[in-house]
């Protein structure tokens, strides 16, 4: 079983998951670039059931996307990194932001999404592009 770590920058806030990532996506939305302050935020799309323990204090922060559907994202109040988000209609889900890992094995995304908003040096390759019409 494969067993993995994400934390904030501090190290406070961990989340340990177990198991494969059912999608690793990036994304090149406005407000994953905010959110990050990279140009491209990168996430895996855990089971619920996969996801065996979270520990340390989070504050959260709720945010309706253009779909209509609100993602609740948690980040630690000491540091502020964004370390694992829900999605109020994939409740059976968590995300968990890749480079929380700070793993470079980690399983790269096989989807890229709003390609529209993607800086055009941020070129992702080998990658299926999802356009949003
Ligand atoms: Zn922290
Ligand atoms: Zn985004």
């Amino acid at each position: 079983m494969t067993l993995r770590r994400a934390s904030c920058s501090c190290g406070q806030l961990q989340v340990v998951c177990t198991g494969e990532p059912v999608r690793v996506s990036m994304c090149h939305c406005l407000a994953c670039q905010k959110r990050t302050g990279s140009v491209f935020g990168t996430q895996a799309r855990f089971r619920r059931q996969d996801i065996s323990s979270i520990e340390g204090r989070s504050t959260s922060f709720s945010r309706v996307g253009d779909s209509g559907n609100t993602a609740t994202f948690h980040f630690c109040p000491t540091c502020g990194a964004t370390v694992y988000w829900e999605l109020g209609a994939m409740p059976d889900f968590v995300a968990v932001a890749v480079g929380a890992f700070a793993d470079p094995s980690f399983p790269a995304p096989k989807i890229s999404v709003y390609e529209e908003r993607r800086h055009a040096w941020a070129l992702p390759t080998g990658i299926e592009l999802e356009h949003m019409d």
